[in-house]
């Protein structure tokens, strides 16, 4: 079987002729994947016989809506999909003035062990296809009725951990009669694999690179990010100076301010020391509590933003949005597990 909406028009258009259908019939059907059907019986405009053949030959994996939570502040939205194995994953809409955002998850889990965030406590069940992050992009939009414009994969998983699937869906979610969402308005946030970095780079592409860095000093960062171990914060860097000068794109370097951890002045000016020189932004996120992590919150999230402006770098502090909703991504997944869990332990 193949995976229909995971194949680019040309490949599409390809394997079409393989099967002694002409071009046209290509563009048929990728109107209508774009529509959002969620079978081959929809696309009505296919003989009978070849709406059959394709049900016998291709795959369609449309998620459903596991679970879905609106703010009443913002009117945030977050979804949790169950995909067509079982797996579920979330993606959260955002309402910007500048357009409405969404964010998406590129695997069920992640094996990068982050001490503070919940989508890795039960690490990477297994990565996801381009198909089935197109969709929650797609029925985000379709769900919501909200016209989406950006596109952040900042939700669970490493996209650099699922290279080749990344860059499919990128070329994909690009594609004029598809979603047409523009490279400048895709970030891609990594929790710093330097190959990857440099394997990115090649390609040139014009999306925001944003890097979770959560420490300037490699006692700390090793500490909460094992991906820093045998690495370190200098090479991590360097590689990103590499990444700016043959893409021209200026890198966003996140911060999660965690309470006793990384929030310390001489953490401020070690920061800024390391950055300069090259164009940088630093946003300092305000921490969101997982259950399952000791650690809180900074109290000093207004103090190192000034103290990193005094040393003349760009620091801004993350809006929180959705408050009043299940806060940092990867919880109500694991909410989800948890009930299942309970659940199968019961029966
Ligand atoms: N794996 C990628 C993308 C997913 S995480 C990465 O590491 O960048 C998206 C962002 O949320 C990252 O910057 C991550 O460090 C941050 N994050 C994870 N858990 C968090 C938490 N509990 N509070 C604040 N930010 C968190």
């Amino acid at each position: 079987m193949v995976d229909i909406k995971s194949m680019t028009q040309p490949e599409l258009t390809a394997w079409l002729k393989e099967l002694g259908e002409p071009a046209f019939r290509a563009k048929q059907i990728f109107k209508w994947l774009y529509r959002g059907v969620t079978s081959f019986e929809e696309m009505t405009d296919l003989s009978k016989a070849f709406r059959q053949k394709l049900e016998e030959t291709a795959l369609l994996t449309p998620p459903t809506v596991a679970k879905k939570q609106v703010s009443q502040q913002d009117g945030t939205i977050k979804y949790l999909w169950e995909l067509a194995d079982g797996n579920c994953v979330e993606s959260v809409l955002m309402r910007y003035q500048h357009g409405n955002t969404v964010c998406i998850s590129c695997q069920a889990g992640c094996r990068m062990g982050c001490a503070f965030c919940a989508s890795t406590i039960a690490g990477k069940v297994r990565d996801l296809t381009p198909a089935e992050m197109l969709d929650q992009v797609l029925f985000t939009q379709i769900d919501s009725g909200a016209p989406v414009s950006n596109i952040v994969l900042m939700g669970i998983g490493e996209p650099l951990d699922n290279f080749d699937t990344v860059l499919r869906f990128l070329t994909l979610v690009n594609h004029p009669e598809g979603l047409n969402i523009g490279m400048r308005h895709i970030s891609l946030s990594t929790c710093g694999l330097v190959e990857q970095i440099d394997k990115l780079a090649r390609y040139g592409l014009q999306l925001t690179l944003s890097v979770s860095l959560h420490a300037p000093d490699d006692e700390t960062r090793s500490r909460i990010m094992p991906v820093n171990k045998g690495v370190g914060v200098e090479k991590l860097l360097e590689t990103c100076r590499r990444y700016f000068d043959k893409t021209g794109r200026r890198i966003s370097y996140e911060y999660a301010m965690i309470d006793g951890v990384n929030d310390a002045d001489w953490q401020a000016d070690l920061l800024a020391k390391r950055l300069k020189g090259a164009p940088a932004h630093v946003n300092l996120i305000p921490l969101n509590e997982v259950e399952e992590s000791p650690l809180k919150p900074s109290r000093r999230v207004a103090a190192f933003q000034k103290r990193l402006e005094g040393h003349g770098v760009t620091a801004t502090v993350r809006r929180k949005l959705g408050g009043d909703i299940d806060a940092s991504c990867g919880q109500l997944r694991r909410k989800a597990m948890d009930e299942t869990h309970r659940h199968e332990k019961r029966g």
